[in-house]
């Protein structure tokens, strides 16, 4: 396949169809061969075989995989006001911003769609007022009146989760300590049990779910106690087998920032664990941190598929960071190249399930159905 025709996504007009047919397509879940993708407006029209879409809508032929376009669940673009447009040319189209200024859902329509979490919960003086100042990316809950009160401000904001901080600082190797000189040292303030359990209660009357940033032992023991949904690293520190187990009867999700964390003395074996127990990472970077590429990180992908041991495969591991991250939203089938899903999709020439790397430029980007990155012909 050679006749590839940018020109037909450069000016294709808005609510028009279009067929996209490609050597494979990855529709978050498995591998479809020699299948093409119909395209109505701002939505996916259909997934079938090429020929059965022929005629359907103007046909481009695109000589590699086309993927949904790919969802990072830990980043901190508006604190570091890292740019939008450059992270949506590199694969990501949704990306989930879990601290920092609090806005409203937005994008998802040629702009790179962004869900909040507003600042981190944390008690007065808690991370990470110590590393990164309070303004806009904290909020300081002393009690639970206080804590209740900020979650429904949060809410009433557009946050889309509520992050809690769980930080008593540290942690060797931690990015969020390593280049950052804290104005104050460790042991930092933690909230009480009683104020996180006010959030979670509160959050979870709001239909939110609560995420923390934690580091180690004390943390996921406090988020295990507190009955928040997920843990927003895998833990820095070691953790101990047992506190593994009872995450995993709890169902908690766990977010996977193993590149931004590979200096952690824990971070490797806790990924073992947490998914030798049955739990599935989802994809996140900490994006904005240092060493996180603006964009999809293949060396998240990889470090997520060493750190299985032979447990999950590559095709898994790509399903964490499109379909399954997708339903984690609460946004299925965002993430997902099925009837019905946002038309948000990426190609990459050859095939990414062999070499992930390909995915970090991608020469296709489709956000709700409208172009960002043309394939050039080659
Ligand atoms: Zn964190
Ligand atoms: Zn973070």
């Amino acid at each position: 396949m050679n006749n590839t025709l940018p020109a037909s996504f450069t000016h294709g007009s808005a609510n028009e169809r279009y067929v996209v047919a490609a050597e494979r397509v990855f529709d978050g879940t498995r591998v479809l061969e020699q299948h093409a993708v119909a395209v109505s407006g701002d939505r996916i029209a259909a997934v079938a075989p090429v020929d059965r879409l022929r005629g359907t809508g103007r046909l481009i032929r695109f000589a590699g995989t086309l993927l949904p376009g790919f969802i990072d669940l830990h980043a901190h673009l508006l604190f570091d006001q890292t740019p939008q447009e450059t992270i949506l040319r590199h694969g990501l189209t949704t990306v989930r911003d879990t601290g920092g200024p609090l806005v409203p859902p937005s994008g998802g329509d040629g702009r790179l769609r962004v869900l909040g979490a507003g600042p981190i919960l944390t008690a007065p003086g808690g991370y990470p007022i110590p590393v990164f100042g309070g303004h806009d990316i904290a909020c300081e809950v002393p009690d639970v009146q206080t804590a209740r009160a900020a979650v429904g401000q949060h809410v009433a904001g557009g946050a889309v989760l509520i992050k809690v901080a769980l930080e008593p600082g540290g942690s060797p190797g931690a990015p969020w300590t390593g280049g950052h000189q804290p104005t104050y040292p460790p042991p930092w303030p933690i909230p009480s049990l009683e104020v996180l359990r006010a959030i979670v209660d509160e959050a979870h009357t709001n239909g939110l779910i609560v995420s923390c940033h934690l580091s180690g032992p004390e943390g996921a023991t406090l988020a295990l106690e507190a009955g928040i949904d997920e843990w927003a690293h895998v833990p820095c520190d070691p953790i101990p087998h047992d506190l593994v187990a009872r995450a995993a009867a709890a169902g908690v999700r766990v977010v996977s920032t193993l590149d931004t964390q590979s200096h952690c003395t824990g971070v490797a074996n806790n990924a073992r664990q947490l998914v030798e127990a049955g739990i599935l990472l989802l994809y996140g970077t900490d994006l904005a941190h240092t060493d996180v590429p603006w964009g999809i990180d293949a060396q998240e992908l990889l470090l997520m598929l060493h750190a299985a041991h032979g447990a999950l495969t590559p095709l898994d591991v790509l399903s964490a960071a499109t379909a399954r991250a997708g339903e984690h939203l609460g946004l299925a089938p965002l993430g997902q190249l099925v009837e019905g899903a946002p038309a948000d999709f990426i190609g990459v020439r050859g095939n990414p399930l062999e070499r992930f790397k390909l995915l970090e430029y991608p020469d296709l980007v489709v956000s709700g159905g409208v172009t960002i990155v043309a394939p050039v012909e080659h």
